[in-house]
Formats: C-alpha cells, structure tokens, sequence
C-alpha cells in the first residue's frame, strides 16, 4: 500500500501519540526493511549447540511479538487478521520448520540464518507443487514467518542508521540506542508503527528536539522511501504525500511557532519564581555529558537526573568499565560548571536493553517486573559492574557538587542493600588512599507504588528524593508505558497519582529532605502547576522544557496552585482535573503549546 493510485498522489492522513512537538516537512527514510539479505557460514562442531540455541532464542522473540501485534488486532476487530496471525504463531514452531532448520545447523554445521532459509525453501518447494490455490497462498504465510525469525536472528548485526540528514526516519520500533544515534544525522522527524509517551524512544526524542510522533500502528505499510511526510510532533499527527497546500499551511504553521519558541527562550534567564515569590528549581535530565550544554543554554540550574544506560546500550557488546564511569562523570561536572549534577546509577531492563542482559531477559515473561534496574545491580549478574560505577562515581565526587541515586527503590531492605555496596566501595577507595567526598549525598527514585507508600521509611535513610513518573504511573496503573493501545489510561493527572505524589512530598518535607520529581510530567506545563501546588519545588525535565515551564510558573502564585490543588484532589477523574487546570491557565492568559 502506498500513496499512489495510477500515477496520482494521494494525501493519506494517520493520528498516532503525540510524543515530541514541532512541525517537520521532509523526505521519508525507512528503516527495517532492507535486512533481509542473509549472511552464509559454517560452523565449528563445538558452535553447533549455541548456534541452535540462538535459533530458539529467535524463536521466541518471533512469538512475542506475534503475540502484541495479535493484541492490536482483537482490540481493533481484526477478527480474520487475529486468526492468520494465530496460525504463523502455530508455523513458528511448527516441526517442518523448526526441526528441519535444526537438522541443517547440526548435520551440514551451517549458520542459523542460512540453515532456515533452507528450510524455508524446502516447505515452499511443497507448496508450490500443490495444485490449489489455497496452498499456494499458504508460501506467503511461511515468507513472512521465515522472515521474522531471519529479522530477529539478524537483529543485533543491522548496524547503526545512517539517515540522510533532514529525513524523517519511518520504523515499526526504534531501540533507545537506535533513537539515541539518531540527532547526530541531523534528521527531521521521527514516527513509529509502536511505543507510547514516556517510551525512551519518545523521551530521546524530545530531548533533542525532534519532532515525533508514535503508535501510529501501521504506517510502515503506508509510506514509501522517500515519500514526503509532514510530522506534528504537537498534534501527533503524520501526512504522507500532503498537497501543496497542505504543506503551505504547515510551513506557516512552523513559523508561528518558531516565533513563540523564541519568546519562550527568552525566559531562560529570568527566575523560575512564581509571582508570591515561591522559587522553583528547574533542572535538567541528561543521557551524557553532550547534553550539558543544551541544559545550560535553556537555563536549567543543574542536573536532576543523568540517566547512565546509554553507556551501555550504545556500544552493546561492550561493558563500561571504572573509568569510563570516571570519565563521564567528570565531564557533566565539569561542563556544568559547579552546579550539582544528580547521577543515577545504571537501570538496565526492560526497554532498555544492553548486550550482555539479552540472554538473562530472553527467559523473563515480564521484563518490566523483572531483573532490572537496582535489583539487577545487587544480582550477581550486575554486582560487579554496579561496584564499578560507584566507585567511577566516588572518585569524581571530588571534582563537583555530585550526588548518586539509585533507580526503582522497592523499599527500605533494598536501599540499605544498595547504600551497603556504596559502603564497602567507600571503604576500599579510602584503603588505597583515593579522595571522595565522604558526605557525598545519596537519593532515591520513587518510581514504585511500594516506595512512595512508605516514604515516611524511606526519607530517614535516604538523602533526598526524586519522584520517577514515568515509571510511578506505569505501575500505579498497571499500564506498560510503550504499549499504545493502553496509552489513554496512562494519565498523570490520576487521582491515584496525584495523592501518592502529594504524600510521598509530605513525607520528605516531615524528614527534612528535598523531593523533585524527574518523570516526563514535570516538563508538561499543563500538569507542572499541579506538581508545585503538590508541594514540588523542584523539577527537572527534558531541558528544552525549561523556559515554557518557568514561563507558566512565573504567571502563578504558590497561594493559588495550593487552593486548585485542594480543589482538584476532590475531583474523581483525570478528565475532570485536567479540564479544571485548563481553565485555571487559560484564566491567567497562559497559552500552552504554542500556536497552532
Ligand atoms: C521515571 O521513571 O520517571 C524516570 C525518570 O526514569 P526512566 O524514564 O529512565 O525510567
Ligand atoms: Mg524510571
């Protein structure tokens, strides 16, 4: 399907999730389907088992993603589709081709790619000599099964993308590294068939300010190389083959909002205070060093959040060490230039996938609830890198006003497991005579249902908090954060969500220490207001997020976010209270998103 019919162009109009603003105008460059061509080898005898075992593993990577595509269809009717789908899930492990691809790798010790083209031609050789149409049919069938497994056998050599710059970059689904490659080809957009809001797809993108929109669920199959696209990354909508005078009226669009971008910018000096005189810290979430200065550009007074997983995620195959750790962390304390930078100890899983967790998280039913994040650092399969991270961290400790976090708390056992192991580090830096700050401060996440309901606990051990919504809605609603067909229900303005963030900020302020909140809220100047009339002084988000933020908190007082606080936590739905929060705003003439 493409936006051709004889010749002519037709403009096709697709609404996904609306996950980073801007207008991009631009050429379409499609990802992911040029993979196909399969790499041949033999194998040594002593390969054989793993070689298999990797086709398996194949396998079940297939099956999963059979199962979420099945999932999309029964919610949107696809009766007949849910069935056909059903049935390749039934091919997948069918012993005609499972067993035959088998029987190749073992008995003529070929590579598993080539083994199951083999097989796949051998059931398509029977197909073929079938004289009914519907067998015939049934090639295309083990094509697309044959094809999948190869996908996913292949999934790890696909090599980087290499977009042309100013191409907007059309994928079923981008890995964070993939997304995390992607500004530095200058592309102009970005837009997905999967993912949700707070997908770190999405939050890459925003962060580099590139106009995306996701769950869009089938426009893969829509465009073509090269097609010309138009994003809305504000209005999550995506056009493909627009007329001409669609795109006159999104190129006048895109400079009414440069204009008031610029008049937003200009905020960014100004103090983040609100008219009653209630300052608020606006501070700044980075993946690497590289961010710093785009934080210090938008007027973010220091860093709230680094998140360390790209260290891991950008280079797979290799493990940062000490001083890679080290390095980093000197850097954003450096380039920051003495203001505090908050490093967040890895948190690896789930979506966040890195080389050497692949295997561990292939077995995992749930990747979300599983072995991940801090409980992956106190493992044995993490201990040793999570060692060596802290003492990467301990060691710049001296060179700045740094404090480490750990990510995803369950509760007070585990925070004193984690502040153990900065123990032990401690003491064996202290033995080999290496400086630390030995007062360095040590904070948590809140981003369990479990942690904020014991912040009181919590708060006399742990130096400071900082909420992470995008994973505290997640669980609190029981809502995967990159799948989209449950996306509607990921609501931070919940009452839920709402009165845990209220106590966990009673908490910290009952134990004397300071709470932000981190998750991608804090940059949404609809629900910032709330967060402050919450008791959050301190927030850090995307840095581009800055000045807007600053800009409606500046045409508020603290009295009056506190009274529609009390007012919206008597409301019994998100809609309600988002309808009262926008009603608020648009009373102070606060215009939110810019020009449309
Ligand atoms: C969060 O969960 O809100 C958060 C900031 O962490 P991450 O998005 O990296 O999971
Ligand atoms: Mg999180």
């Amino acid at each position: 399907m493409s936006g051709r019919d004889d010749g002519r162009t037709i403009e096709i109009r697709r609404e996904g999730v609306a996950v980073s603003a801007g207008i991009a105008i631009g050429r379409a460059f499609l990802v992911g389907r040029d993979l196909i061509k399969e790499p041949r080898y033999h194998l040594e005898p002593d390969d054989v088992d793993a070689e298999v075992a990797r086709l398996h593993r194949a396998i079940q990577a297939s099956d999963k993603q059979l199962e979420k595509i099945k999932g999309k269809l029964a919610a949107s009717e696809g009766e007949s589709d849910f069935h056909i789908i059903t049935a390749h899930q039934l091919m997948l492990h069918d012993e005609h081709l499972v067993d035959a691809t088998i029987g190749y790798i073992r008995d003529e010790q070929i590579n598993a790619e080539w083994a199951l083209r083999k097989a796949v031609d051998d059931i398509r050789g029977v197909f073929d000599a079938i004289e009914d149409d519907y067998f015939r049919e049934r090639r295309s069938d083990i094509d697309f099964v044959g094809e999948r497994v190869l996908r996913n056998l292949l999934g790890k050599d696909t090599g980087p993308l290499r977009p042309p710059p100013d191409a907007i970059v059309v994928a079923y689904d981008l890995s964070p590294a993939d997304t995390a490659q992607l500004h530095k080809h200058a592309v102009a957009g970005l837009i997905t068939d999967a993912g949700g809001k707070t997908s770190h797809t999405a939050i890459i993108a925003r962060a580099h300010e590139i106009p995306a929109v996701v769950g869009l669920e089938d426009v893969t199959e829509v465009v073509e190389d090269d097609d010309l696209l138009i994003v809305d990354g504000g209005g999550g909508v995506v056009i493909v083959n627009p007329q001409p005078t669609t795109v006159a009226e999104y190129r006048e669009q895109q400079r009414r909002q440069a204009a008031h971008e610029a008049v937003i910018l200009s905020n960014k000096d100004l103090p983040a205070r609100t008219r009653d005189g209630t300052e608020v810290r606006l501070q700044a979430n980075i993946d690497g060093p590289d961010e710093a200065a785009t934080a210090i550009e938008h007027g973010a007074v220091g860093i709230g959040l680094t998140r360390t997983e790209y260290l891991f995620m950008i280079e797979q195959d290799e493990i940062p060490d000490e001083e890679t750790h080290y390095r980093t962390a000197c850097e954003v304390l450096e380039r920051m230039g003495g203001r505090p930078v908050t490093i967040r100890t890895f948190d690896l899983g789930a979506d966040k996938l890195a080389g050497f967790l692949e295997e561990a998280q292939l077995g995992e039913a749930n990747p979300a609830l599983g072995l991940r994040s801090l409980r992956l650092c106190l493992a044995d399969l993490g201990r040793s890198l999570f060692r060596a991270q802290l003492r990467g961290l301990l060691r710049a400790s001296v060179k700045g006003d740094l404090r480490i976090m750990f990510p995803m708390v369950s509760g007070v056992g585990e925070l004193r497991a984690a502040k153990a192991v900065v123990e032990e580090v401690k003491a064996e830096l202290r033995a080999e005579g290496q400086p630390f700050d030995e007062q360095i401060k040590v904070g948590i996440m809140i981003e369990m249902p479990s942690a904020a309901l014991i912040a009181d606990l919590l708060a006399r051990e742990a130096d400071f908090f900082s909420i992470g919504t995008n994973d505290l809605i997640q669980y609190t609603m029981a809502v995967d954060r990159v799948n989209e067909l449950v996306s509607y229900l990921y609501e931070p303005l919940h009452p839920a969500l709402l009165r845990l963030i209220r106590d966990v900020a009673r908490a910290a302020k009952a134990g004397g220490i300071p709470v932000s909140i981190c998750g991608e809220v804090a940059a949404d100047p609809l629900v910032a207001p709330v967060l402050v009339g919450l008791g959050i002084h301190e927030l850090s988000m995307s840095a581009v997020s800055i000045p807007e933020v600053k800009g409606v908190l500046r045409a508020t007082t603290l009295w009056e976010l506190e009274r529609l606080v009390e007012r919206v936590l008597q409301l019994p739905t998100a809609g309600e209270i988002r309808d009262a929060v926008t009603e608020y705003l648009d009373e102070l003439g606060v215009q939110i998103g810019g020009p449309r």
